[in-house]
């Protein structure tokens, strides 16, 4: 087969199967529409990290879409579990996923099509690695507008990438790590995968509206409100984000990234700030908290 595949493995049409193997059908809604949803957790150490948050999302947004989720959440747990235990890995990326299926004889009326359930395990990512910590990313700020939310509900987690996918065209073609965009009114609003939070005079501070609201975004709230360091939602103006005394991005691949640099430009003093070290330490020691972690044997045995 094809070499290029990461290891891993898949739960497709019911059964494990090889990554490399897991294939839907060129009629799903999913591909030709985009009409899926799906959600991604990590494994750190053998342990899920906060699994029950992402699964009350992916539920929450096979809802929103019309096509309840017919697993249990036990079902779930089992296959993803299943998918990291099968790939052996220690550290994984997990993604559980949702299309609209086919309908009968191409059928033009989504609520025709069954929906199709799918999962699969890859090795953790990280979108900036902790050899490059210190570093930070350089992040472009596009001119590009986001989807708005009167058009697609950005709760939902979705695969309307469009938009974000030319931003990192733009941002690699510049030599820059990855993108940002921005909303109607030109506030910032999220890049490719994650989400983004300034710190200035006031704390700490991350865009309200017209984003995916991320599991790791809610866990810096937590983290902060530990820590008593204030912390808000409101929008994000290209000037704030600039006189940012640090910037930071959240995801479940990577974590707490520090963001030094935005277009080149250097945000504060060019190195981590104290605030987002703080987030980030933080955030690593949950994964040793029962109260933040499933452990895959238990979910297994
Ligand atoms: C997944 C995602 C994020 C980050 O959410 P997490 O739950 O923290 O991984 C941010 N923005 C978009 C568009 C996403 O798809």
């Amino acid at each position: 087969m094809n070499d290029s595949f990461p290891q891993g493995t898949a739960w497709i049409d019911g059964k494990f199967v090889k990554l490399s193997e897991a294939k839907i059908s060129i009629l799903d809604w999913g591909f030709l529409r985009s009409d899926a949803t799906y959600d991604v957790v990590h494994v750190w150490k053998n342990n899920f990290f906060q699994l029950d948050k992402h699964i009350d999302r992916f539920f929450e947004s096979t809802k929103k879409l019309r096509m309840p989720c017919q697993i249990t959440r036990n079902e779930l747990k089992i296959i993803l579990a299943k998918c990291v235990k099968n790939s052996g890995f220690e550290n994984a990326y997990v993604e559980m996923i949702q299309t609209r299926g086919v309908s009968p004889n191409f059928d033009r009326d989504p609520r025709k099509a069954t929906p199709n359930v799918m999962a699969f395990a890859v090795p953790f990512g990280w979108i900036l690695k902790p050899k490059d910590f210190e570093i930070g990313l350089d992040v472009y700020l596009t001119d590009i507008k986001r989807i708005p939310a009167s058009s697609i509900d950005p709760t939902i987690k979705n695969y309307h990438w469009m938009d974000l996918v030319t931003g990192m065209f733009k941002a690699y073609e510049k030599g820059h790590h990855t993108a940002l965009l921005v909303d109607e009114h030109n506030n910032i609003t999220e890049g490719p995968g994650f989400n983004i939070f300034c710190v200035d005079e006031t704390g700490i501070i991350t865009p309200d509206t017209g984003v995916l609201e991320g599991i790791t975004r809610q866990t810096v709230f937590n983290l902060a409100i530990e820590l008593e360091i204030n912390i808000s939602k409101k929008p994000i103006s290209a000037e704030n984000l600039k006189k940012s005394k640090e910037l930071f991005a959240t995801s479940t691949a990577g974590g707490i990234m520090p963001i030094t640099k935005i277009s080149g430009d250097i945000i504060g003093l060019g190195n981590v700030g104290n605030i987002t070290r703080q987030i980030h330490k933080l955030y690593w020691q949950k994964h040793s908290d029962s109260n933040w972690i499933t452990p895959i044997n238990n979910i297994l045995k």
